[in-house]
């Protein structure tokens, strides 16, 4: 018979917790796979300290899901509905007439809610450029949040956080937004990080089915993970059981998917670069990319998003229309391989250039997704 075992061993290897962590324990007929509980509504006269009262409370699929996140982030996690509702939770701990950092260029939802909250509120809102660490440390001063995104969306820029955090530790809440980086990369409250965002919709859950997101605390800060279950209660984003039990399915093979997708990434990135029809490509690995010195000193890998720039925004429009393999489409971080030109949306902040395509490199072959993308630069004008 089985050794009877806690699923939640003390690994630290992400690949093994990745497998391990969010199971229920290995006793004799006992299934692999925490269950879906289907739930809004419990039996009552349990104790309520020790029980889920009403599925706006709580679910153990959720709970599954969160051990893991946040196993993996080296903190506790909440999920949410979706990235947005992560992020928002957060923003709703801030106070009016508050100062706020954010980076000049970062996922565009993130920003309008910023802007929003700032005429609503009275925050005032500086922006950075998440490279210039010292631009980054001057408007922390007197601040009362510093979010920042690293790499960044589109524009894949990368953040010194350990120097960022080191400075800011206990002086100014540091929110990192680690969606295209995933904990596999880098663990921002390792790094002093106060609260780290996640839409786990991209990588974490990874094939394109589900919408999630997760904020994560360090272990020892009960009092700001009650704050943000109290959000959530209150605004009732909270994930539904289906897409929790989804995520962590996904979650299990993020360490392959991650590894395969960053070395297609890396081969697709040096030939693109070669590529005439090609002005620019972003991507931490290139050795002449401004983020590859800092990428290689502070992450434990370059990821899977590129950015390429092209004469202009027919010309990119007619890149993604070319590619067949490739699915155009706005999101990222799944199997699949997917790429759009960001201008598109009008929402989009004005320094990402027309003509920038973002890229997310899937697990495909990466010689089939070479070729699809040199069939649709051919013929395409330089810039
Ligand atoms: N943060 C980043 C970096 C994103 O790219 C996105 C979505 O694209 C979000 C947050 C919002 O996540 P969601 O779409 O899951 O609400």
């Amino acid at each position: 018979m089985n050794r009877p075992a806690e699923s939640s061993a003390p690994y630290t290897r992400p690949e093994t917790v990745a497998v391990t962590v969010g199971r229920p324990p290995h006793a004799a007929g006992a299934p692999f796979n925490p269950p879906v509980q289907f739930a809004s509504t419990y039996v009552g006269g349990a104790d309520l300290d020790a029980t889920i009262g009403y599925g706006r409370d709580g679910n153990p699929t959720w709970t599954a899901l969160e051990e893991a996140v946040g196993t993996l982030e080296g903190g506790a996690a909440l999920t949410f509905a979706s990235g947005m509702a992560a992020s928002q939770a957060v923003l709703e701990l801030v106070e009016p007439g508050a100062t706020v950092v954010l980076p000049r260029t970062c996922y565009l939802g993130v920003a309008a809610a910023v802007d929003a909250r700032a005429s609503r509120y009275g925050w005032s809102v500086r922006r950075v450029d998440v490279a210039d660490t010292e631009a980054v440390l001057a408007a922390a001063d007197g601040a009362d949040l510093v979010w920042l995104e690293s790499p960044t969306n589109p524009l894949i820029e990368v953040a010194d956080l350990p120097r960022i955090g080191q400075e800011l530790t206990g002086r100014v809440r540091l929110v990192v937004d680690n969606t295209f980086a995933t904990p596999l990369l880098q663990r921002p409250l390792e790094h002093g990080a106060s609260l780290v965002v996640h839409s786990m919709t991209k990588l974490l859950s990874g094939h394109s089915d589900v919408l999630l997101g997760a904020v994560v605390a360090p272990s020892d800060d009960p009092e700001t993970l009650a704050a943000l279950a109290e959000v959530r209660h209150s605004f009732g984003a909270i994930p539904g059981p289906m897409e929790a039990y989804l995520s962590l399915r996904g979650l299990r093979t993020l360490p392959l998917r991650m590894g395969r997708a960053q070395q297609n990434a890396r081969v697709l990135a040096e030939r693109l670069a070669r590529h005439p029809a090609i002005r620019r490509v972003r991507f931490p690995g290139l050795p002449d990319d401004p983020a590859y010195e800092r990428a290689s000193r502070t992450m434990s890998g370059f990821g899977s998003l590129i950015s390429v720039e092209l004469a202009d925004a027919e010309t990119a429009d007619a890149l993604v229309d070319g590619c067949r393999l490739w699915v155009f489409a706005t999101s990222l971080g799944g199997v699949e391989s997917t790429l759009e030109r960001r201008r598109r949306w009008p929402a989009e902040l004005s320094s990402v250039p027309e003509g920038l395509v973002r890229m997310s490199v899937g697990i495909e072959h990466v010689e089939d997704l070479w070729d699809d993308l040199a069939q649709a630069l051919e013929g395409l004008s330089g810039p």
